[in-house]
Protein backbone atom coordinates (compact mmCIF):
# COMPACT_ATOMS: atom_id res chain seq x y z
CA UNK A 1 0.00 0.00 0.00
CA UNK A 2 1.57 3.31 -1.05
CA UNK A 3 -0.83 5.37 1.05
CA UNK A 4 0.72 3.60 4.16
CA UNK A 5 4.35 3.71 3.32
CA UNK A 6 3.37 7.92 2.69
CA UNK A 7 2.41 8.16 5.98
CA UNK A 8 4.75 6.13 8.04
CA UNK A 9 7.59 8.00 6.38
CA UNK A 10 6.11 11.26 6.73
CA UNK A 11 5.89 10.29 10.39
CA UNK A 12 9.30 9.19 10.61
CA UNK A 13 10.18 12.86 9.28
CA UNK A 14 8.38 14.35 11.85
CA UNK A 15 9.97 12.62 14.79
CA UNK A 16 12.61 14.57 15.90
CA UNK A 17 15.95 12.00 16.75
CA UNK A 18 17.97 14.12 18.84
CA UNK A 19 15.09 14.97 21.09
CA UNK A 20 13.48 11.67 21.83
CA UNK A 21 16.09 10.62 23.62
CA UNK A 22 15.58 13.00 27.20
CA UNK A 23 17.74 15.43 28.26
CA UNK A 24 18.19 15.72 31.81
CA UNK A 25 19.85 18.56 33.86
CA UNK A 26 20.60 18.05 37.60
CA UNK A 27 17.72 15.61 37.47
CA UNK A 28 15.00 17.98 35.80
CA UNK A 29 14.07 17.01 31.93
CA UNK A 30 14.11 19.44 29.19
CA UNK A 31 10.83 20.25 27.36
CA UNK A 32 11.24 19.96 23.59
CA UNK A 33 11.47 23.71 23.16
CA UNK A 34 14.04 24.12 25.83
CA UNK A 35 16.32 21.35 24.03
CA UNK A 36 15.68 22.78 20.77
CA UNK A 37 17.08 26.38 22.51
CA UNK A 38 20.30 24.78 24.03
CA UNK A 39 21.07 22.77 20.40
CA UNK A 40 20.83 25.86 18.55
CA UNK A 41 22.90 27.95 21.13
CA UNK A 42 25.64 25.00 20.56
CA UNK A 43 25.56 25.14 16.76
CA UNK A 44 26.00 28.74 16.96
CA UNK A 45 29.08 28.07 19.63
CA UNK A 46 30.39 25.45 17.05
CA UNK A 47 30.01 28.53 14.10
CA UNK A 48 31.73 30.83 16.13
CA UNK A 49 34.80 28.98 17.07
CA UNK A 50 35.25 27.99 13.05
CA UNK A 51 34.95 31.78 12.35
CA UNK A 52 37.63 32.14 14.88
CA UNK A 53 39.58 29.82 14.54
CA UNK A 54 39.68 30.76 10.50
CA UNK A 55 40.46 34.24 11.70
CA UNK A 56 43.38 33.21 13.58
CA UNK A 57 44.97 31.33 11.11
CA UNK A 58 44.67 33.84 8.09
CA UNK A 59 45.61 36.68 10.77
CA UNK A 60 49.33 34.69 11.33
CA UNK A 61 49.59 33.89 7.86
CA UNK A 62 49.30 37.62 7.21
CA UNK A 63 51.61 38.58 10.03
CA UNK A 64 53.85 36.04 8.96
CA UNK A 65 54.24 38.12 5.29
CA UNK A 66 54.19 41.66 7.06
CA UNK A 67 56.93 40.22 9.40
CA UNK A 68 58.63 39.00 6.65
CA UNK A 69 58.85 42.32 4.39
CA UNK A 70 60.45 43.73 7.74
CA UNK A 71 62.98 41.85 8.55
CA UNK A 72 63.98 41.81 4.93
CA UNK A 73 63.95 46.28 4.75
CA UNK A 74 64.65 46.94 8.37
CA UNK A 75 66.29 43.45 10.16
CA UNK A 76 65.64 40.45 11.31
CA UNK A 77 65.42 41.35 15.07
CA UNK A 78 62.96 43.66 14.03
CA UNK A 79 60.62 41.29 12.25
CA UNK A 80 60.70 39.13 14.97
CA UNK A 81 59.85 41.43 17.32
CA UNK A 82 56.53 42.90 14.88
CA UNK A 83 56.11 39.24 14.52
CA UNK A 84 55.55 38.10 18.05
CA UNK A 85 53.73 41.56 19.51
CA UNK A 86 50.68 41.57 17.20
CA UNK A 87 51.08 37.63 17.49
CA UNK A 88 49.78 38.14 21.05
CA UNK A 89 47.49 40.91 20.28
CA UNK A 90 45.39 39.06 17.65
CA UNK A 91 45.48 35.91 20.41
CA UNK A 92 44.15 38.26 23.13
CA UNK A 93 41.72 40.11 21.26
CA UNK A 94 40.30 36.49 19.83
CA UNK A 95 39.85 35.31 22.80
CA UNK A 96 37.97 38.58 24.11
CA UNK A 97 36.01 37.93 20.98
CA UNK A 98 35.42 34.22 22.11
CA UNK A 99 34.43 34.82 25.25
CA UNK A 100 31.73 37.79 24.40
CA UNK A 101 30.47 35.62 21.68
CA UNK A 102 30.14 32.91 24.15
CA UNK A 103 28.24 35.22 26.67
CA UNK A 104 26.00 36.78 24.17
CA UNK A 105 24.82 33.32 22.50
CA UNK A 106 23.42 32.90 26.38
CA UNK A 107 21.64 36.03 26.90
CA UNK A 108 18.18 34.21 25.49
CA UNK A 109 18.26 31.41 27.75
CA UNK A 110 16.94 30.31 31.12
CA UNK A 111 17.29 28.15 33.52
CA UNK A 112 15.27 24.90 33.32
CA UNK A 113 15.64 24.83 37.40
CA UNK A 114 14.86 28.61 38.64
CA UNK A 115 13.83 30.25 35.19
CA UNK A 116 16.12 32.92 35.55
CA UNK A 117 17.88 34.03 32.64
CA UNK A 118 21.33 32.37 32.68
CA UNK A 119 23.51 35.27 31.44
CA UNK A 120 23.47 38.79 34.19
CA UNK A 121 25.77 40.58 32.10
CA UNK A 122 29.11 39.58 29.83
CA UNK A 123 32.02 38.76 31.06
CA UNK A 124 34.98 39.30 28.79
CA UNK A 125 37.80 37.75 30.51
CA UNK A 126 36.05 34.23 30.85
CA UNK A 127 33.67 32.03 29.10
CA UNK A 128 30.92 31.15 30.71
CA UNK A 129 29.92 27.52 32.62
CA UNK A 130 27.62 24.91 32.41
CA UNK A 131 25.42 26.23 35.51
CA UNK A 132 23.08 28.97 36.39
CA UNK A 133 24.48 31.76 38.41
CA UNK A 134 21.60 31.61 40.28
CA UNK A 135 20.63 28.84 41.70
CA UNK A 136 23.96 26.97 40.89
CA UNK A 137 22.22 23.57 38.88
CA UNK A 138 23.41 22.34 36.28
CA UNK A 139 21.72 24.78 33.41
CA UNK A 140 23.59 23.85 30.16
CA UNK A 141 23.31 20.15 27.96
CA UNK A 142 26.86 19.42 26.73
CA UNK A 143 27.12 18.18 23.25
CA UNK A 144 27.06 14.74 24.43
CA UNK A 145 23.85 15.07 26.97
CA UNK A 146 22.02 16.51 23.86
CA UNK A 147 23.05 13.45 21.67
CA UNK A 148 25.74 15.18 19.17
CA UNK A 149 28.84 14.18 21.03
ZN1 LIG B 1 18.85 28.54 38.08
Amino acid sequence: MPCDTICLMSKKIRTPSPTARSVILGGKELTAAQCAAQQAVRRARTQGAQILLAILGGGLALLFLFSFWVSRNASGSAGLTFFLLLAALLFALLYFANNFWQWRLLLDLHCPHCEAPLVDRIHWTRRPGYHCPHCGQEALATARQLGEG
